[in-house]
C-alpha cells in the first residue's frame, strides 16, 4: 500500500530568498508576531490559512516517521507500521486534537423568552482528552449545571462544545476552566457549575500504574459561587444522575 498522502504535495514553503521553511514554523512566526498564545490547550484555527492544515498533516507525518525510525522500528519492512505516520498525523490534527486546529462547531443561542431561572444539569458528557505531559488519554465524564441568563443553548450543544474543548492536550484543572469560559461566552448564564471526573492513562498505563484512581475537580461561577445552597443543589443533582447510571 502506498501512502494516502501524496509526497508530491509541497509541505515546505519558501521565503523571498527561497530558503525553505516548514509550514509549522511559518504558522508559529505568524502567531508570535500577532502576540497570540499557542499553548497545547489553545485553539489556533483562526490563524490557519486555506490549505495549511493539509500541509501540516504532511509535515507531522514526516516527523512521526522519523520518531518511529528513532525508536528503531523498521517502517520500510514492517507491514504493521508502514502507514502509521500518516494515521497518527491525521488522528492528531483531525480527531484527538481537533479542538486545536478546527473551528468551534456552530452553536446557536436563543433568547430566554420565558425568563427561565431554575437550575438544570446536563450529564454525564463523555470526556475524551489527552494529558499535556505524556500525550496519553484522559477518559471520563463531566456534568454541567446552568442557571439560565438572557440566552439559552440546546442540551446537545453542551456535548458538542465539550468535545471540541477536550480534544486538545490538557491538564484537567485547566480543561474545566476553558470549558467554563466557552459556555459563558455562548449563553452568559447567571450561574455555571462544571464537575469533571476522569482517569488519566499516564497513571493507569505507566508510572505508578494505578488502574482505578480518578481525578475529580469542579468550577463554580456566578450564582453557584455566591449561593451555597445552589451549589449544594448542583452536586446533589449530579449525584442523582450518577446513581441513575448504576441502577
Ligand atoms: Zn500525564
Amino acid at each position: 500500500m502506498t501512502s494516502t498522502l501524496s509526497s508530491s504535495i509541497p509541505s515546505l514553503t519558501t521565503t523571498p530568498d527561497s530558503a525553505p521553511l516548514p509550514i509549522s514554523l511559518r504558522i508559529r512566526e505568524r502567531l508570535d508576531s500577532a502576540g497570540v498564545a499557542y499553548l497545547a490547550n489553545d485553539n489556533i484555527a483562526n490563524h490557519l490559512r486555506e490549505g495549511e492544515l493539509e500541509q501540516l498533516e504532511i509535515e507531522v507525518a514526516g516527523k512521526v516517521r522519523e520518531l518511529l525510525r528513532s525508536l528503531v522500528i523498521d517502517i520500510d519492512k514492517d507491514h504493521n507500521t508502514e502507514e502509521t505516520a500518516e494515521r497518527v498525523a491525521r488522528m492528531y490534527l483531525h480527531e484527538v486534537f481537533k479542538g486545536r486546529y478546527h473551528d468551534q462547531p456552530k452553536i446557536a443561542s436563543f433568547p430566554n423568552v420565558k425568563k427561565l431561572d431554575e437550575i438544570y444539569t446536563v450529564g454525564p458528557i463523555t470526556v475524551r482528552s489527552a494529558c499535556s505531559h505524556h500525550l496519553v488519554p484522559i477518559m471520563g465524564n463531566c456534568w454541567i449545571g446552568i442557571k439560565p441568563g438572557d440566552r439559552v443553548i440546546g442540551l446537545s450543544k453542551f456535548s458538542r462544545v465539550a468535545d471540541w474543548v477536550f480534544s486538545r492536550p490538557h491538564i484537567q484543572e485547566e480543561a474545566v476552566m476553558i470549558l467554563a469560559d466557552e459556555i459563558e461566552r455562548l449563553c452568559q448564564p447567571q450561574g455555571l457549575a462544571i464537575l469533571l471526573k476522569a482517569q488519566h492513562y499516564c497513571m493507569k498505563w505507566r508510572g505508578v500504574k494505578e488502574p482505578q484512581t480518578s481525578m475529580v475537580n469542579s468550577v463554580v461561577r456566578g450564582d453557584f459561587r455566591l449561593d451555597p445552597s445552589l451549589k449544594a443543589e448542583f452536586f446533589e443533582l449530579v449525584k442523582q444522575q450518577e446513581s441513575m447510571l448504576s441502577t
